[in-house]
């Protein structure tokens, strides 16, 4: 019973969230740049574990030669390198970047297919690329989480629902990332830090990507657990009304890029803190003065 009001608060919660991002920001965008479908799909890919800018800077002056499967597939993998070099992980996002070009003209007519399960078939592409670009392209009603989205919704604290991803489904992401980290040592994962924005290392797979909840956890009274991506959409689709739900993304995304910034959040200026946990459970703490 007390889930019940627990969850009904909740949802009064998000929306109000979200009705304050509304109201500053009524038609949140990316900030990738892109000039057609193909040249955003790459445009995530390259993005990952990379920021907007430095993808940007790359982009910008090399669009033309690589709108489209086809100029990709005739640069080769070689070319594809040369062009994104300044971009974290570049190897292995050329290859994938130029197999998804393949497998585009081959099997799509050289479009970009718009349905969540042909996109994460293709190479490169994850949960989160798949959302993000159907997100963009064709306003669907998904929710992308990336390192931002994940780290302001830990603070805002929204914690998982969903049952605790198996140890199975946390290895297969960390291969995941070893492929995009070749380098590193198989007994030692390399991940992002949600919470920090910064690179870490762990010797276990299953703590891959997890976040701590935090103490004034939405959901009291709900099993609690680690945070990961895929747990924290399905979170997010539970208290998120879906009317805002093509939009909840690029919000909490910008919000985190700008505001609730990894080190140095600007609590003070935000206009969710009397809705946020993390500001809220600030303000219980003694001051160090106080000692
Ligand atoms: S109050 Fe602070 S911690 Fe909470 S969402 Fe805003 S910036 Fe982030």
């Amino acid at each position: 019973m007390s889930h019940t009001v627990s969850k009904r608060s909740t949802r009064k919660k998000w929306s109000t969230i979200m009705d304050l991002f509304e109201k500053q920001n009524p038609r949140p965008a990316t900030e990738l740049f892109y000039t057609t479908d193909f040249s955003f799909l790459i445009a995530v890919i390259a993005s990952a574990q990379a920021t907007d800018v430095s993808v940007n800077k790359v982009t910008t002056q090399n669009i033309t030669a690589i709108d489209s499967p086809q100029k990709v597939w005739s640069l080769g993998e070689d070319g594809v390198r040369d062009i994104f070099k300044s971009i974290n992980a570049y190897k292995n996002k050329s290859k994938y970047i130029v197999q998804t070009a393949a497998i585009l003209i081959e099997q799509y007519n050289a479009e970009v297919p718009l349905s969540f399960e042909e996109l994460i078939k293709l190479p490169g592409v994850g949960r989160k690329t798949a959302n993000v670009v159907l997100n963009t392209l064709t306003n669907a009603s998904r929710i992308a989480v990336d390192t931002h989205v994940l780290r302001v919704c830990s603070r805002l604290g929204l914690s998982q629902t969903a049952k605790q991803k198996s140890d199975e489904d946390c290895v297969k992401q960390a291969e995941m990332k070893m492929d995009l980290f070749p380098n590193s040592s198989k007994s030692v994962f390399e991940y992002v830090d949600p919470v920090l924005e910064c690179s870490r290392t762990s010797k276990y797979a299953p703590l891959l990507c997890s976040v701590s909840p935090s103490q004034n956890s939405d959901f009291e009274g709900f099993e609690r657990g680690p945070m990961n991506p895929e747990n924290c959409e399905h979170a997010l689709y539970a208290v998120v009304p879906k009317r805002y739900w093509s939009r909840a993304s690029n919000w909490l995304i910008l919000h985190g890029r700008y505001v609730c910034k990894a080190r140095k959040p600007q609590c003070e200026s935000c206009v969710l803190r009397e809705l946020c946990a993390s500001y809220i459970g600030s303000l219980s703490k003694p001051s160090k003065s106080e000692f």
